[in-house]
């Protein structure tokens, strides 16, 4: 990296070591044009990215709305607690480690779509229709027969 202080191009590391339980490297640099030493920290970037919406705006990620919505796909389903949590535990994971800092929207709803389209069959339609918020009844039609599709594959699988 840069230096600092004059922006010379070539920093050497005179030393490097993990800290924070090793959740961190630190590193003590020396710029080779004007001799300042500096020291820099790394770490993983795990944070959930921000969510871009319809509209343009941009709000954080909010897991209480996603428990929320696949909560309301779910009603009366019997799917447990347990399988729900691991979807979103899933849809977080998948998220952050995208490595992006701010994702759309769709993004997020297409991988309710798919955790939910492992978890229970009519949650994911019930979901689909209100999220895709079909035109019309023939598209309605055709997502179910391309579902349809989908459910032979996985039998066949
Ligand atoms: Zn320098």
């Amino acid at each position: 990296m840069y230096c600092p202080f004059c922006g010379a191009e070539d920093t050497k590391v005179i030393d490097s070591r993990l800290v924070a339980e090793g959740s961190q490297v630190r590193r003590r640099r020396e710029c080779l044009s004007c001799r300042e030493r500096f020291t820099t920290y790394e770490v993983a970037e795990l944070l959930m990215p921000r969510v871009i919406k319809r509209d343009g705006t941009r709000e954080p990620f909010d897991e209480h709305k996603l428990r929320s919505g696949l909560q309301r796909a779910l009603e009366k389903r019997p799917v447990s607690v347990e399988a729900v949590e691991a979807a979103i535990t899933a849809i977080k994971h998948r998220l952050q480690t995208a490595g992006e800092r701010e994702v759309p929207s769709r993004t997020i709803g297409e991988l309710v779509m798919e955790e939910l389209r492992h978890l229970d069959q009519v949650a994911y339609v019930r979901f689909a229709s209100v999220y895709r918020s079909f035109q019309d009844i023939s598209e309605f039609r055709a997502e179910l027969d391309r579902l349809e599709g989908a459910v032979q594959g996985d039998r066949e699988r």
